[in-house]
């Protein structure tokens, strides 16, 4: 497998590439999975619904959102894409993710009532496994973080990690990819749990074989500090290794 940027099948589009913390470039997280016509939206983070619309491919074309776990970088856009999708004559959504999503929608539709009913709506908890959504196969794996969640594979095309720490199970569980997005919030400097550093990172990669690694869910303390990061990473780590950005599309062979 291998990653370029001319015709092939699968495309990955960044819709968001930062936090918690605004960086005023990087809205929260979000990434696009296309493949022959299907569509697949990978969390929900705040401004991902603006960047849906500045991609070409519009809210109406996302009836499925997949979650990685339910922090609120990764889910508030859920309800303003579902109010979005009501007016303009959208009928569905369908929403996947991890235990507890059932109850999160619920609860989000009990404090926005106005909004139940509007579309038909598909709410399914998926575990660590294998499942299809939205005509995907998808391998999911628990990932070590502060709220319990999932990272998934599809196929030996695309790794996406969520929210995590970085660890050999999970480096393990990309191995063989055409392209892993993960999670780098921090530089070295930050003391952090729940959330890999440059070097955790590149010390968790060491020695496997992934086509491309993605940096993404960054905080506005990574600005100004990408190349030491990439160099961090690298002392441990000798593959392609590059920060994602917002709006920017991959396509993976
Ligand atoms: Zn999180
Ligand atoms: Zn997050």
């Amino acid at each position: 497998m291998g990653v370029r940027d001319g015709e092939t099948s699968m495309r990955v589009t960044f819709l968001g590439t930062g936090s918690a913390m605004p960086t005023g470039d990087r809205f929260q997280s979000g990434l696009l999975v296309q493949d022959e016509g299907r569509t697949l939206l990978v969390d929900c983070g705040s401004g991902v619904l603006h960047r849906l619309q500045q991609s070409g491919v519009g809210y109406e074309s996302v009836s499925t959102v997949l979650l990685t776990h339910h922090h609120l970088d990764h889910v508030a856009d859920l309800l303003p894409l579902l109010k979005a999708r009501w007016l303009a004559g959208e009928e569905t959504l369908t929403v996947v993710g991890p235990s507890g999503t059932k109850a999160l929608v619920d609860d989000l539709l009990d404090v926005h009532d106005y909004l139940d009913g509007r579309v038909d709506l598909s709410v399914r908890e998926v575990h660590p496994g294998e499942f299809s959504v939205a005509g995907f196969d998808v391998r999911a794996r628990e990932v070590r973080h502060s709220k319990y969640g999932l990272a998934y594979r599809f196929d030996d095309r695309l790794t996406v990690s969520g929210d995590t720490e970085a660890f050999a199970g999970l480096a393990s569980f990309a191995e063989g990819s055409g392209l892993l997005v993960h999670d780098c919030s921090f530089p070295d400097d930050v003391e952090v749990d729940n959330h890999p550093t440059p070097s955790s990172l590149g010390r968790a990669l060491s020695g496997r074989e992934i086509g491309r690694v993605y940096l993404t869910h960054l905080y506005p303390h990574t600005e100004g500090r990408h190349d030491e990061m990439l160099e961090s990473v690298g002392t441990h780590y000798d593959g392609d290794v590059r920060f994602a950005e917002d709006l920017t599309t991959v396509r993976i062979d």
